[in-house]
């Protein structure tokens, strides 16, 4: 069998993480149990329970000795009074800590030295709970009575329960061998849920993905913090009893809510309306709830067995619809989702059952909570599990989709060439017969061959710009350009178009606009064709009017307003948000059906523009005409006014595409077919030149090593030595060719960063074919040695 990659996956470096937590929490488990351990005395803890020793004094002034805990029979407003008599080693730094439900003040000899009202709090509402408070004791109380008196105040809860004595680190402790496992444990699963919401948020954020897990860690999250808030430890440090007892309350009352949310959209939102109805009561539970328990009228501790009976209901949703999607739908995606619920389902069974038994025997720690704990530890591990797989299997989908898009695109390269190779072939044939007869019937055939192999051209150039703009290859290449030129390219153009249908151009260009532009020309000059092109298709007769003007410059970036306004067939209303928002759309098929199109060219335009920054809008009225405008930033390089767009002899005069001649210069072409270089030799006709080709990249070798050469038009995709190996090997250290011989490639291959690729292969130029009569002549005068340009 093949062997595959073995770098690690996600999915191994999660596991291995896991395996670190659980052996994390293996020590940490020992650690804590040597703390809870009576015999390990690390700490030196000095404190005790001072449980015995307190005498009660009831309102109706019956006296007797009681134990902690006890339960007060008072009522509303009463009071009664313990008295102790402090040890006689009470030294400073040591507290008197009691665990009650009440409000109460200590004084010893008459002096009041602590009060506690759980009814006033300096955040609203009040305390709703039993809470431990840490009484600071002084050495002069030594052997003194102390008295505590307890009232009842609003809310009767509990009694006076425990009392500790001694220094704070040793109350703590002896606390901590009460709870240690449960707040450890609760402190894990907070570092955990916290890890696990940092790392998937950023790959959701990354990848763009829904990624449910991240719920179901806020809701264990949410629940850890509710128990390390509740723990006596969390008191005694932070002795923060009304933020506590008030977050407390508030988180149970929410706690469900991210589960919902979790198993929603672990569902794929299948379940939606359900889920959606219980996170709506969730939400109006916890305002309403929040308002009584803040206006005074009702406490959240009088709602706790309605909001406890919820929680039940919520799990009990939870567990109802996700069986229902396993059973009856049939969905097996999330396997390790039910593992870990039915882990938590176990584990929770058995907290149920240590519940009852030790409220029949109290157990010498308290292990409340711990099961559940551990049951969720469980199902937080195997959630995540399943959110890897799923994340690692959206991956690969992702990579296989990629791999499909990549191989769409080299199919369309493929295909550019091979379609532009013909088309080379017979426009350049064309050329040739359109230069070289002179009778008038066989020119009007070869007019019609340009003509129909140029639409062919500007279809297939069409469908790649699209596939390129919708794989997201498009890049914009901002150059320098002279704005002048670029529009008179385009009148010279659009005119021949329009000379056909005896169409008017009318130029409303402000000769005043800057001259020279930093921006993507050779698409700026696309957008304004496609646009002018469809006026001169779209309009039987009338005008088309073309506007440039400044709308603002600030700083160095101008504000170019372009508008096309024809007096065409115009479009209905109810047809222009069409074109503008969706693709490929050809609207009043039924008149324009004898006008040949594909619904490329306003799409492509208006993605370009996009990608410019730049939006397309249209103003149309159906009979009338339209106008397409939009505005362009562009940045400015030159303020100088740009002046008169067409000269007197453009105006009138068809120029040839050849501007001199250079019958001294020496150029080779290399091309694997015959009639490409038969088309390469014919269009350098005119120019007078020796022009010497070959087939092969090794018979240019050969013939380089024989002669000199100013220019070698070179093609890529050749059999044998390809173009880019070939001039690798011209240019080699001994090198075949100097510097002086400039070398072009010569491409059928349109595809996006053709420039580049031949530039960073020591290319001094491309040309596409089928070649452009202008390019070429471009391309000569500034590749050509200077000395053999004769001008004419
Ligand atoms: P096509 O190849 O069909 O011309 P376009 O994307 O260039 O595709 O244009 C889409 C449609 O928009 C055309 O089919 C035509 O119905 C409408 N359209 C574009 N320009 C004009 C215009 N100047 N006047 C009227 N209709 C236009």
């Amino acid at each position: 069998m093949n062997k595959k990659n073995n770098a690690p996956t996600r999915f191994d470096n999660i596991l291995r993480t896991m395996i670190v937590f659980c052996f994390s929490f293996i020590i940490l488990y020992v650690i804590c149990g040597a703390i809870v351990s009576p015999d390990l005395d690390f700490f030196h803890e000095t404190a005790h329970i001072y449980n015995e020793d307190w005498v009660v004094e009831y309102p109706d002034g019956t006296k007797e000795t009681h134990k902690m805990p006890m339960s007060l029979d008072i009522n509303d407003d009463e009071m009664a009074i313990l008295y102790t008599v402090l040890p006689d080693d009470v030294e400073d730094g040591m507290y008197l800590a009691v665990n009650t439900g009440k409000s109460f003040s200590m004084s010893v000899d008459g002096e009041e030295i602590y009060n506690f009202n759980n009814t006033k709090s300096n955040l609203p509402g009040n305390i709703t709970k039993t809470v431990i408070v840490p009484v600071p004791l002084d050495e002069v109380y030594a052997d003194k009575q102390l008295t505590m008196t307890v009232t009842n105040g609003k809310y009767d809860r509990t009694s006076v329960n425990t009392a500790y004595i001694g220094n704070l680190m040793g109350i703590f402790l002896m606390l901590v061998r009460n709870f240690a496992l449960q707040f450890v444990m609760a402190i894990i699963l907070i570092l955990a849920s916290v890890t696990v919401i940092c790392i998937f948020a950023y790959i959701k954020k990354r990848d763009n993905r829904n990624v449910p897990l991240i719920y179901l860690a806020e809701g264990i999250f949410a629940i850890c913090l509710w128990i390390v808030f509740d723990s006596p430890l969390f008191q005694i440090v932070f002795r923060l009893y009304f933020f506590d007892g008030i977050t407390g309350f508030m988180l149970v009352t929410t706690m469900a809510l991210p589960f919902l949310l979790y198993f929603d959209a672990l569902l794929e939102n299948r379940h939606h309306k359900i889920f959606a109805i219980f996170e709506t009561i969730i939400v109006i539970n916890f305002i309403v709830l929040t308002m009584l328990h803040i206006t005074g009228i009702r406490s959240y501790d009088r709602a706790l067995i309605y909001v406890d009976l919820m929680l039940l209901v919520y799990i009990g949703v939870m567990i109802g619809v996700t069986f229902n999607d396993y059973v009856v739908n049939k969905n097996r995606d999330h396997r390790n989702v039910f593992i870990g619920l039915i882990g938590l389902s176990v584990f929770s069974f058995f907290e149920i059952i240590v519940t009852i038994l030790s409220a029949k025997t109290p157990l010498k720690i308290d292990i409340g909570g711990l099961f559940v704990l551990t049951g969720m530890i469980i199902l937080l591990f195997f959630a995540i599990l399943d959110q890897v797989k799923v994340l690692d299997r959206l991956q690969q989908e992702t990579q296989n989709a990629l791999s499909a898009t990549r191989a769409k695109s080299d199919f369309l390269a493929n295909m550019s060439h091979e379609i532009r190779t013909p088309i080379n072939a017979v426009l350049g044939m064309n050329e040739m017969i359109l230069r070289e007869s002179e009778e008038e019937n066989v020119r009007g055939y070869a007019n019609n061959i340009a003509d129909a192999g140029k639409s062919l051209l500007s279809l297939v150039n069409d469908i790649l710009d699209f596939s390129k703009i919708e794989s997201g290859k498009m890049d914009i290449v901002c150059v320098e350009y002279q704005m002048k030129s670029l529009l008179r390219d385009l009148i010279m153009m659009v005119r021949s178009r329009m000379a056909s249908k005896n169409l008017e151009l009318i130029l409303n260009i402000d000769e005043n606009i800057p001259s020279v532009y930093f921006g993507d020309e050779v698409r700026i000059k696309q957008v304004l064709t496609n646009i002018l092109t469809n006026s001169a298709k779209y309009t039987p007769s009338g005008s088309i009017t073309l506007t440039v003007e400044n709308r603002g410059i600030v700083n160095d970036e101008i504000e170019l307003y372009f508008s096309v306004k024809d007096t065409g067939i115009g479009i209905k209303k109810e047809d222009i948000d069409k074109l503008m928002n969706s693709s490929f759309i050809r609207v009043d098929q039924e008149k324009n059906r004898n006008i040949e199109g594909t619904g490329l060219g306003v799409t492509i335009t208006r993605q370009l523009l996009n990608l410019m920054g730049s939006k397309l809008e249209l103003d149309s009225e159906y009979g009338k005409g339209s106008n397409f405008h939009f505005i362009l930033k562009q940045k400015v390089l030159d303020e100088k006014a740009m002046g008169s767009v067409m000269s007197k002899s453009e105006k009138t005069a068809k120029k040839e595409s050849w501007t001199f001649r250079a019958t001294k210069a020496r150029i080779l072409a290399v091309d694997d077919t015959r009639t490409n270089l038969l088309v390469i030799k014919g269009l350098l006709k005119p120019y007078q030149c020796s022009v010497t080709t070959c087939e092969s990249g090794e018979q240019c070798i050969e013939l380089c090593k024989n002669s000199g050469y100013d220019l070698i038009f070179m093609d890529h995709m050749m059999p044998g030595i390809n173009g880019i190996d070939t001039l690798k090997e011209l240019r080699k250290d001994d090198g075949i060719i100097s510097s002086y011989t400039k070398v072009i490639a010569l491409t059928a291959n349109a595809i996006s960063g053709a420039a580049d690729l031949y530039r960073e292969n020591g290319f001094d130029g491309y040309l596409t074919k089928p070649i452009d009569t202008k390019e070429l002549d471009d391309c000569l005068k500034s590749h050509l040695p200077k000395e053999v340009i004769e001008e004419i």
